[in-house]
This record gives structure tokens, sequence and C-alpha cells, in this order.
């Protein structure tokens, strides 16, 4: 009786953890979302059940249900594992499920991926902590209940590279919000779309220009000095397990 959590790191089935790998192959049920790739959905056992609990954006009071589903497959099942895109702690609503599971008696724990906070921007070249470009990153999400929102005028000059999560509708005003707090107009951004997937696209220009760009979700937003660096871009993709 063990629900594991487990990172499905940002797509290709060689990025995830070799434990995640092993656990995918002996258990019996996989409950998954929309992120994870179906390169990785081919390690799970062939005799497994696969439950797809994908949630649409703007639908997520769904997250209940997901709850119960859990708890009641983690009553019948030796062991259970709950496969989330990137890593399961990183606006996963990882710990919420584990939360969930503890409180109804369930053994439950969780097992790291690649977040796609890194990840993303390293499949378009940009090093976010690049020597004397930047100090360090701040992950943020760009989405978030009204009253709860990030306040993005007072990250404006912390001198850290920004990498934003679930930003894309509303990078506009994200934008507004930095400039008005002092960012300089013409601080690099970048977009890293579906990266690491076939479809992967970057898009590339100013602060001032971020709501114009072309960028649909999934993608992470970066935004400093290492926005503009492309370095050792990675092309090879997903596709090399079958
Ligand atoms: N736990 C996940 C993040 C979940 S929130 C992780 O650690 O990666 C969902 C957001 O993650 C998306 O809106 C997008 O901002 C980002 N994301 C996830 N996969 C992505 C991908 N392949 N390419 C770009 N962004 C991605």
């Amino acid at each position: 009786m063990t629900v594991y959590l487990l990172g499905a790191g940002p797509g290709p089935a060689d990025l995830l953890t070799l434990r995640a790998a092993r656990l995918l192959a002996e258990a019996s049920v996989v409950v998954h979302d929309r992120l994870v790739s179906p390169d990785v959905l081919a390690l799970v056992n062939p005799a497994a059940e696969l439950i797809d609990v994908g949630k649409r954006p703007g639908c997520s009071n769904s997250q209940a249900l997901i709850n119960d589903l859990l708890i009641s497959l983690g009553r019948e099942h030796a062991q259970v594992v709950r496969l989330k895109g990137g890593d399961p702690f990183v606006f996963g609503r990882g710990g919420e499920e584990l939360i969930a599971l503890r409180d109804a008696g369930i053994d439950a724990s969780v097992l790291p991926g690649l977040s796609s906070a890194l990840s993303a921007p390293m499949a378009a070249g940009i090093p976010v902590t690049h020597r004397g470009l930047s100090q360090g990153i701040m992950v943020v999400t760009g989405h978030g209940e009204a009253g709860a929102r990030v306040d993005f005028t007072t990250l404006a000059l912390a001198n850290l590279s920004l990498v934003i999560l679930m930003g894309v509708a509303r990078r506009a005003s994200i934008a507004e919000e930095l400039m008005s707090g002092g960012l300089d107009p013409s601080t690099p951004v970048a977009a890293v779309q579906s990266a690491w997937s076939e479809e992967q696209q970057v898009s590339r220009g100013e602060l001032s220009e971020l709501g114009q760009l072309d960028i649909a979700s999934p993608a992470v937003i970066v935004i400093g000095p290492v926005a503009a660096l492309e370095l050792g871009i990675v092309t090879e993709i997903a596709a090399s397990y079958a």
C-alpha cells in the first residue's frame, strides 16, 4: 500500500531518474497528468492500468477528485504511481496530494524529476546563473488568483534571472508591472515553448515586446540578461525511446 509521486521530467524518457523508471515498470496502476509525454508513458508496465487525470487550463477544481481517486487506489493496490510533469513539488500540487494521502492513512512518498523551471531554459541554451550576468534565479508563477498574485513590480530590481511558469496568458501585464517597477524595457526575454519535444519553439525579444511575442502554453518565460544567450542548444530530443 504505497503511492509514489514521481516527477516525469520534461518529456524524453531518458531524462527520468532510474528509480522513477523502475517504479513505472513495477506499478499496477499509474495516474498521470496532461504534461507527461507519451515517451515516458511507454515505460509503464504494459499490464498496468493507465489513468489520465489531465486538467485543462482554467479547470483546476478537479484536484479534490484526484485526491479521492489516489486515496481509493492506494487502498486497493500494492503500488500506485502518481506521475507528474517536471518535478512534483514545483507548482505540481504534489504537496497537496501527499497531505491528502497521509491524512487518509496511506503510505506515500515523493521522488524528484527535472523541473521545466531549469530544463526548459537549458533546452534553449540559456544558462540561468551565467557568471557575470546573474547572481541567482527567481522561479515564480505568472498565474494566481486575484489577491494572491506575485507582485512583479517588487521583483523588478532584484537583479536575478526571472523564470516564470504558467505566465503565457498574463505576459503583457507581467511586463508592464516589471517596467513600472523600474526594469529596463530593453531587458532580454525568451519564451521556451514545449521544451524538449519535437514541437519546441523559442521566441526571443525585449521586455517591452513580451506581450506581442508569439507564445503558446506550456512555456517557460525567462527575463534577464541571460535570456539573450544561446549556448549548446539541445537538438536531440524525445523520439529516441520507442
Ligand atoms: N511541475 C512542473 C510544473 C507544473 S506547472 C515542473 O516542474 O516542470 C505547468 C507549467 O510548467 C507550464 O505552464 C509551463 O510554464 C511549465 N512547463 C511544463 N512543461 C513544460 C515544457 N515542456 N516546456 C515549457 N514549459 C513547460
